[in-house]
This record gives structure tokens, C-alpha cells and sequence, in this order.
């Protein structure tokens, strides 16, 4: 077998001990590999790179396309940016899987039966960043969720379940409240379940479902969400199956794939030789299944599970009465690698003999939907607080086709027939609307902007108000 050449980081904090762990017991186990190494993180930020990697390092990792990535550390303040997300979103990384698995009796857990993956969208959300302050009192933060986003997370999460013969797909989304952003990832998942009609399928709103999956997450087999979401609910999820320390991630993308651990680069913990390297390890062994050297993959993952069963632990999850021994990072990795060629006896031992390739199609743009201006909001930084006295104003503010038909203030109605114990800010949204007989084009919104200027109205935005194939591509004011 030809060697794969993969990027190599080794991150901050525990990152170069778990790391080195890691890399010992793939290599005595045989992967195929050639490792090309790379510095990201504290170092590079503090040299002065806000974005924490030189543009060197993305070349090469670009080249290679598969990336093992010890966790960092992001300095506090001073406008660093996340490398993680940086690099997820710069590679087009859309999906984050996360097993979650616990391994009683050998690693304490009140979940025994656990065996969830959460499969977690990874590049929209309010991940994208997009903040502005808007008037004194307020700011905003863009929930962008797109069709192409939804479909590839949900068909990954499909393909996932059928390649590793899961029973079970759930989606967990707040479209009871966001009926438009959550309400497309709902809409997506219910057209792409139907393709898989060997697949149990469900839907849960998040609120329930969270509470479900942490008291009872047997109930759950595979797991997709938007991305804030799985990013809390991965961690909830690791750390009730044992540890957030046994977790790992993949990062996959069309071209690029990185592979890590769920948790962070633990400073304090650093330089100590104590560290547990099996979230690490959990992330390459998801490498090692990716790059199509599964035997490897294998041989490491039922090594791993006969030295948890043999109860040589690291201090984390080491517990008096069920451990063995108490071990250090590099002991752990030792033990890892004497155990090659073993099998767990009372735990699972695994197979990835069976896993066949996945089905994923480029996304495929649909045609354009019959899209139809049928208004305009208005954001007004106002600092008045009786919405009637605003009404007044922004009625002077219409043109002779459009009309004021609602004044809202974070989203709630407070004009026409507002009530006085609603609270308000100064950010108030003034709902235009066409009267009858009349249409609204972008010369009228232009014109709305005009009369606002010459009535000292402050528009700090405009939100245009579409139907696509006759269908309201907006939503209502709350209460109206
Ligand atoms: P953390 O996950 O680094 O550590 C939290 C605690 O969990 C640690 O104090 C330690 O007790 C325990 N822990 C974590 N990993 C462990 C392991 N392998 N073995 C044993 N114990 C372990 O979270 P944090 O303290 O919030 O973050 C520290 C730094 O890590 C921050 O700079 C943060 O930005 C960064 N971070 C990086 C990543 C990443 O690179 N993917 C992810 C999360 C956080």
C-alpha cells in the first residue's frame, strides 16, 4: 500500500503530548502514512497572525487534503479569530461527526447503553459571523442557513447511518419558533429521509429533544443539526457517555478533511505527561477510515477498547475500585500498542471490514423560484418609547402606493394595538406593505428612504419582503 502523506499540527497546551501518543501507536499499528508537519496556533497568533496559521501552512494542507490537528489555543482578546472555524469554512468542512459511546463498566457513566453520533452542520448558523451594532441598545447576529447547506449535512447524515448500518436518523431544530432558517434544515431533512426509506426517521424540536438525549440517550442513534446546536450538544453528549477527553471529530469536507479531538488544549494540564490522547486517537482512527485503511483503523480501535477494559486509565477517567492503573499519556499509548492485535472481551469489538463508500452528489442548484417584492422593512434606531408617536412619523414616511401596517420592537407587535406593558428598545422594524390595487418595485423602497430622510426618520436597515412561488419568504410580526 502507497503512503498517504497527511498534515500534521501540533497544536498548543496538551496538544504535543497527546499528539506524539497518537502518532506512536498509528505508526506501530502500520498505518500507512507521511507526515508532513505544520505550527498553527498560539505561537503564530502571537507573532502577530490574527488568523493563527501562515498562508504556507494552508498550502500545504490544501495539497495533502487530510488534516490531524492537536487542539489549540486561541488567545483571549486582540481580535484572533478561531482558527477551527476559520479552517472548517475556508475548506468547505460542512460536516462534524461525533460518536459518542460509553464503555461501561470500564469508564464511568450514568448512560451505559449509550451509542450516539451526532452529526452537526458546520459552516452556517450563527457561525458565520456576521454581527453589527445597530443603535445603542441593540445588536444582531445573522442566522444564515442555506438550501445547499441543509441538503449536504442531511444527506451526509444519511449516508453515514446507512454506511455504518444505524437504525435511526433524528433531527433536532427550534422550527416551532425559527420558521424560516430552522424551518428549511426541518423541510430538507423530511424530502431527504424519504430517499431512505430503510432508515427510521424523526424530528424533535431541540428544547425536548436536548432534555430526551440527556436523560435517556439510548433513545438516539444518529443525531443531525444546525451547527450551534451540535456544537453544545456534542459536548453534553461526550461528556455524559464518560468524558469530553474520549471524544474525537472529523471535519469532513468535498476536497478536505480534518480530524481532531472534541476538546480543547487543557493549559493547565500541560507539559505534565498526564493527558488523556484518546480523543486524538478517536479522531484518527476516523482518519484512518476515511483514507480507506480500515484494517488499521480497526486494529487500533479494538486495542484501544481492550486497554479501557483492562482498566489502564488515564487520570481523568481513572476511578478507584474500577481502574487498574493509573497511567500517563505516553504509558497509555504503550499500553495501546501491546495491545495491537487484541480484542476486547466483555466491550464490542469493532468491524470496518463492511463500510462501503458513501453516495454524496455535488449539490445541484434548482431553478429559480418566481420570486415577488410584496414589501419592506424598515429598521428605525428611535429612542422615543410610545410606538404610536413613532406611527405617526413613519406613516409621513409611505409613498402614495404603500402603507405603514405594523411597527414591531424585537421581533413583537406594538403598533397598530400595541400593549403599554410590552417593553421597547430603541430598535423598532416598520413593516411596509403596498395598498390595494398597487405593486412595490425598488423605486418605491428607494423613494420610502428618501421620505425618511426628509422626516428625520433613522433608518439603520432594510429587510425586503419577497414571496417565492407565492409562498411567504418572511415571517410575521409576533402577535400579529
Ligand atoms: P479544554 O477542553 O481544553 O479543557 C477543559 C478541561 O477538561 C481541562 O481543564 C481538563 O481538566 C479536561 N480535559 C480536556 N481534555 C483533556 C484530556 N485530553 N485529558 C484529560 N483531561 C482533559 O477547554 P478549555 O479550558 O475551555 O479551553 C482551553 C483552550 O483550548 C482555549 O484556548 C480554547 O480556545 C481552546 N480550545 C481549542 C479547541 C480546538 O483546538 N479544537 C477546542 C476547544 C477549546
Amino acid at each position: 500500500m502507497s503512503k498517504v502523506k497527511i498534515t500534521v499540527a501540533n497544536g498548543d497546551g496538551i496538544g504535543p503530548e497527546i499528539m506524539q501518543a497518537t502518532l506512536d501507536i498509528l505508526l506501530a499499528a502500520g498505518a500507512q502514512i507521511e507526515i508532513e508537519e505544520i505550527e498553527v496556533g498560539e505561537k503564530v497568533y502571537l507573532a502577530g497572525n490574527t488568523s493563527g496559521i501562515s498562508n504556507d501552512s494552508w498550502d500545504i494542507i490544501r495539497r495533502n487534503k487530510v488534516f490531524l490537528k492537536a487542539p489549540i489555543t486561541t488567545p483571549q482578546g486582540g481580535g484572533y479569530k478561531s482558527l477551527n472555524v476559520t479552517t472548517r469554512k475556508f475548506l468547505g468542512l460542512y460536516s462534524n461527526v461525533r460518536p459518542c459511546r460509553s464503555l461501561h463498566p470500564f469508564v464511568s457513566t450514568k448512560h451505559p447503553v449509550m451509542d450516539v453520533v451526532i452529526i452537526r452542520e458546520n459552516e452556517e448558523d450563527l457561525y458565520a459571523g456576521i454581527e453589527h451594532q445597530q443603535t445603542d441598545e441593540v445588536v444582531q447576529c445573522l442566522k444564515l442557513i442555506s438550501r445547499p447547506g441543509c441538503e449536504k449535512i442531511v444527506r451526509y447524515a444519511f449516508e453515514y447511518a446507512k454506511q455504518q448500518n444505524r437504525k435511526k436518523v433524528t433531527c433536532f431544530t427550534k422550527d416551532n419558533i425559527m420558521k424560516q432558517s430552522d424551518g428549511l434544515f426541518h423541510q430538507v431533512f423530511d424530502e431527504i429521509a424519504k430517499e431512505y426509506p430503510d432508515i427510521i426517521n424523526e424530528h424533535w424540536i431541540i428544547d425536548i429533544g436536548a432534555a430526551k438525549l440527556a436523560d435517556t440517550p439510548e433513545a438516539f442513534d444518529v443525531i443531525v443539526m444546525p451547527n450551534l446546536y451540535g456544537d453544545v450538544l456534542s459536548d453534553v453528549a461526550a461528556q455524559i457517555a464518560g468524558s469530553v477527553g474520549l471524544a474525537g471529530s472529523a471535519n469532513i469536507g468535498e476536497e478536505c478533511a480534518m480530524f481532531e479531538a472534541i476538546h480543547g488544549s487543557a493549559p493547565r494540564r500541560a507539559g505534565q505527561n498526564v493527558a488523556n490522547p484518546s480523543g486524538l486517537l478517536q479522531g484518527a482512527i476516523m482518519m484512518l477510515n476515511h483514507i480507506g485503511q480500515t484494517p488499521v483503523a480497526e486494529k487500533i480501535q479494538n486495542a484501544w477498547l481492550k486497554t479501557l477494559e483492562d482498566g489502564i486509565h488515564t487520570y481523568d477517567i481513572f476511578k478507584e475500585g474500577t481502574s487498574k492503573q493509573k497511567v500517563s499519556t505516553s504509558d497509555f499509548a504503550k499500553a495501546v500498542i501491546a495491545n495491537l492485535g487484541q480484542k476486547p472481551v466483555v466491550l464490542q469489538a469493532v468491524s470496518y471490514a463492511e463500510n462501503k463508500p458513501m453516495h454524496l452528489p455535488k449539490y445541484q442548484r434548482k431553478a429559480r423560484a418566481n420570486k415577488e417584492l410584496v414589501g419592506v422593512d424598515l429598521f428605525v434606531h428611535w429612542s422615543g418609547l410610545n410606538p404610536d408617536e413613532l406611527a405617526e412619523t413613519v406613516k409621513k414616511v409611505a409613498t402614495g402606493g404603500t402603507e405603514l401596517t405594523m411597527i414591531t420592537n424585537r421581533g413583537i407587535k406594538v403598533w397598530p394595538q400595541g400593549f403599554q406593558e410590552t417593553f421597547c428598545t430603541d430598535h423598532w422594524r416598520c413593516r411596509f406593505k403596498p395598498t390595494q390595487g398597487n405593486q412595490i418595485t425598488s423605486e418605491t423602497i428607494v423613494q420610502l428612504l428618501t421620505n425618511a430622510l426628509q422626516q428625520k426618520v433613522e433608518v439603520i436597515k432594510t429587510e425586503n419582503l419577497y414571496n417565492f412561488d407565492g409562498k411567504a419568504g418572511y415571517s410575521l410580526g409576533q402577535g400579529q
